[in-house]
């Protein structure tokens, strides 16, 4: 790094030493800026950066909630505002034990580059708790949205702040968060993405992160003249992201054989087909079991227990072509990468924000695996909540396949701006800083007009 970019890391590091996540996602930001500041020094970049790392509001509030036996609980939840330059604040709602300060700054910080490259007037933002909704029932879920709601329904709007889901939020808690609020404020307006169908929600909302990040990696293959087409791949979680991940290198030919959830890792060799998904999606959505249950039915598969402790996760020491990590940050360290390369691993599609450590992205590109980083690759979650966000305001519901061609659309542009940046201003198929650059460009030039704010 520079000098001038280190100073910018070094008092990010000062300010806040114990936000290990966040300041792994500007280390790597600020690593593959630095190329883009040494080859346009009349810009002043470094005044964009100073302000960039640092979030235009954070907003932290207590929720209280009664369990089922009538027994006070707690938990914090927080919105961060990260950046309003191109658009409203846009990005989801996380609820998982481990979410604090530093993971939610980190991912509103990838949230504002990514919703950059979309193309649409997205700002970057990013909420949740440390509220566990695993073991809770369905009376708690809802009042414990019910009163997150109740605090958080003053921050947000749908020309301000439009959040979504994320990791343990999906269509049940924004249906829930998205009721309370209309009982709140009597407006019936888009100020979360992600609902159902039947009251605003669009088309293809749930598929888009997974579709889009096959898209992307489609058309990253493509150009190199190989494609999906029998190819074996890796995918890791058993969420959203994961199934529908798994549910399109489907339809595309592929041959996924690997899923995971926080207690263990499944690895089925003869492939997960349409019918063995159709049992994660509904043990997973439906019965909200665990992906061991998966063995029991298909006895051709082999289950290893893993809870993410340990010094490597054995899903990524399966030979395989391509690998396609969904579940959460860090899931892939050095030594994983290195099984992967290996085992001649040619692709990497991030599913997941930040799935990989510093170390594993450097071993990549060492190795020359085609890289696509989560703030391009999972891209096509957010742009279907802005193409939601505009139906809303239209009062329109477009049809699926309306929605399904502007998703490829843009993750068909996203591929085009993030190769051109590699290429002008890195490494031709650095697709890590082909990103970071092609989604700062953005921001930084909305900045700069706006009077540096
Ligand atoms: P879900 O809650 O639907 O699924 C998450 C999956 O990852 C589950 O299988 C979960 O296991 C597993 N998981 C979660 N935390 C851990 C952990 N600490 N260690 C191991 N496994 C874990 O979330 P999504 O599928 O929505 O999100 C997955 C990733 O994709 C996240 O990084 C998210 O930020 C990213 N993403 C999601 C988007 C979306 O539209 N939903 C958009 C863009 C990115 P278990 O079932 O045991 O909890």
């Amino acid at each position: 790094m520079n000098e001038e970019t280190q100073r910018i890391l070094d008092h990010v590091v000062l300010v806040d030493p114990d936000q290990q996540e966040f300041i792994q996602a500007v280390t790597s930001f600020l690593k593959s800026i630095d190329k883009l500041v040494e080859e346009t020094p009349q810009i002043t970049y470094y005044k964009v950066l100073d302000r960039i790392v640092e979030p235009e509001r954070v907003i932290i509030f207590r929720v209280p909630w009664v369990d089922d036996d009538g027994k006070l609980q707690i938990n914090r939840a927080y919105r961060v505002q990260m950046n309003s330059a191109i658009g409203p604040y846009k990005g989801g709602l996380r609820f998982h034990p481990s979410v604090n300060l530093s993971i939610l700054k980190f991912l509103a910080f990838e949230q504002t580059f990514k919703n950059s490259l979309t193309g649409l007037a997205l700002g970057g933002g990013k909420g949740g708790s440390n509220f566990d909704p695993k073991d809770k029932s369905e009376n708690e879920i809802m009042r414990f949205c019910q009163s997150l709601m109740t605090e958080l329904c003053r921050h947000i709007g749908e020309d301000t702040d439009v959040p979504a889901g994320d990791i343990g939020v999906g269509a049940r808690e924004i249906g829930y968060l998205y009721g309370q609020y209309k009982r709140l404020m009597n407006r019936s307006v888009g100020i979360l993405t992600g609902k159902g169908t039947s009251f605003g929600g669009s088309y293809i909302r749930p598929e888009a992160t997974g579709y889009g990040l096959v898209y992307l990696s489609a058309a990253i293959l493509e150009a190199k003249g190989k494609s999906l087409e029998g190819r074996t791949c890796l995918v890791s979680g058993s969420g959203n992201v994961a199934q529908y991940t798994t549910e399109k290198l489907l339809q595309m030919g592929a041959k996924p054989i690997t899923l995971s959830d926080s207690s263990g890792v499944l690895i089925d060799p003869s492939g997960i087909d349409e019918k063995k998904l159709a049992f994660v999606k509904a043990l997973k959505n439906v019965r909200r079991g665990r992906i061991s249950e998966y063995v029991q039915q298909y006895k051709e598969a082999t289950y290893i227990p893993h809870d993410g402790s340990g010094s490597s996760n054995p899903l990524w020491d399966v030979k395989a072509d391509y690998a396609f990590p969904c579940a959460t940050q860090n899931e892939i360290n050095a030594i994983d990468a290195k099984h992967l390369v290996a085992n001649g691993i040619q692709l990497i599609g991030e599913g997941a924000n930040m799935p990989t450590t510093l170390e594993a992205d450097e071993i990549f590109r060492q190795e020359k695996v085609l890289h696509a980083p989560g703030k391009a690759a999972n891209a096509g979650g957010v742009a279907v909540s802005g193409l939601e966000m505009a139906q809303n305001s239209q009062k329109l519901q477009w049809t699926p396949e309306k929605v399904d061609r502007q998703l490829q659309s843009i993750m068909k542009n996203i591929y085009a701006s993030i190769s051109d940046a590699a290429e002008k201003y890195s490494t031709k198929d650095n697709f890590v800083d082909g990103a970071n650059i092609a989604g700062f460009l953005k921001v930084s030039e909305a900045m700069i007009a706006q009077g540096y704010v």
